[in-house]
């Protein structure tokens, strides 16, 4: 880890944010519709579908509550504040602002909310904020009135420099930016860590003509933080993985990832857990967002470690990339209980994803919640 530190030094624009920048020629029609970028290698990649033991949430869904942690998923903490009787929080697993509502309950305490916020805040309310409008995802917090979307204008295609200029939602040219990355680190042989982000998916949501009209030609509406995406990624799968085995039926490998103030701390090494499938998947067609665990195991290596890898693909009825985040392993005592993880998918060591196993025609409804029943609510959960 140390290591690890002088080759991805904090604050370094160059390795931390990504901007995608359009250009147009005058005279042109610009592209409606998805418009995916992504490298040469990855195009003559076959299509990838998800099924097996996949965690299905559907836009609209009604909210889920899966059961009550009585921890807090992230630190461990009884008491929502050290200070106070109130109990722990509920946490949505996915952030209820991306049109789900899967729910722990009791299940984070206020330092972690605070420290989530910091790169939920910066995903949900900057990245994704014009493409959720644009999509009518809105999270519980609306504001009042005209609301207006920064874009960045370039003064000349060819420059780097320019200024940001703020549009209203009807005329704002949003896009929706994800990030297309490369296995984790981990699945390298030997285990790299340095940035894996190979390109970027972008997805046309409005028409630009507005921006057109006002002579923009050059422009780019959005700013990617790799960094807090990466946390991001990474709160989603660790409890998505706390839903499907519960807090004790793993080893979480992301807690301190995601606790940590990357404001402040240096970021490192948050690619060798997190990555994801370069492949064009072909879109999912009433899933919005979809996830599945995977039992990830290295014959060929020393580690013999039985890694939770968390697939997890936001955004996959409009054909968003696939990221593949290794939440934690588990023990020899905790895989006995576990039943669901037979989609067992290995990478190769060179880094090439092996066959899939996974067919459409043989979904199953696992995995949901945790071994022990005592532990358990009642609530169905009718999201999965
Ligand atoms: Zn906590």
């Amino acid at each position: 880890m140390a290591e690890d530190k002088k080759f991805l030094p904090m604050s370094d624009p160059r390795n931390r944010h990504f901007r995608v920048v359009f250009n147009y020629t005058p005279g042109t029609t610009p592209q409606q519709g998805p418009v995916i970028l992504q490298t040469d290698q990855a195009d003559n990649l076959p299509a990838f579908d998800f099924s097996g033991s996949a965690i299905r949430l559907l836009p609209d869904a009604p909210a889920t509550r899966l059961f009550d942690v009585g921890q807090c998923i992230y630190c461990g903490a009884t008491k929502y504040d050290p200070l106070s009787d109130a109990p722990l929080s509920e946490e949505h697993v996915v952030p209820e602002a991306l049109g789900a509502r899967l729910i722990l309950g009791r299940a984070s305490c206020k330092d972690c909310q605070e420290r989530i916020t910091i790169f939920e805040g910066n995903i949900l309310g900057s990245l994704l904020r014009p493409a959720r409008r644009q999509l009518n995802m809105r999270g519980k917090k609306r504001r009042r009135g005209v609301e207006e979307y920064p874009i960045y204008v370039f003064e000349e295609s060819t420059s780097t420099s320019g200024e940001y200029v703020k549009m209203s939602l009807a005329d704002h040219p949003s896009i929706m930016m994800l990030p297309v990355m490369e296995p984790p680190g981990l699945y390298h042989n030997p285990p790299k860590s340095t940035s894996n982000i190979v390109s970027a998916f972008c997805m046309v949501l409005n028409d630009y003509s507005k921006a057109l009209s006002k002579g923009f030609r050059s422009f780019s509406p959005c700013v990617l933080d790799t960094v807090y995406f990466c946390q991001f990624l990474a709160k989603i799968c660790h409890g998505l993985a706390v839903a499907a085995y519960g807090l004790d039926g793993f080893v979480p490998l992301l807690t301190e990832y995601i606790r940590a103030d990357f404001r402040t701390e240096l970021w490192t090494d948050r690619h060798r857990f997190i990555g994801g499938d370069p492949r064009k998947l072909a879109s999912t067609r009433d899933v919005l967002h979809i996830a599945e665990p995977i039992l990830s195991v290295f014959p060929d290596r020393s580690d013999k470690r039985s890694y939770l890898l968390m697939r997890l693909r936001l955004f996959a009825s409009y054909g968003a990339p696939l990221y593949d985040v290794v939440v934690g392993y588990f023990t020899p005592e905790q895989i006995a209980k576990v039943q669901v993880l037979d989609t067992t998918l290995l990478y190769t060591p060179d880094k090439t994803l092996a066959p899939s196993p996974l067919d459409g025609a043989t979904a199953r409804p696992l995995p949901s919640g945790p071994t022990d029943p005592s532990s358990r609510g009642d609530a169905a959960p009718t999201g999965l």
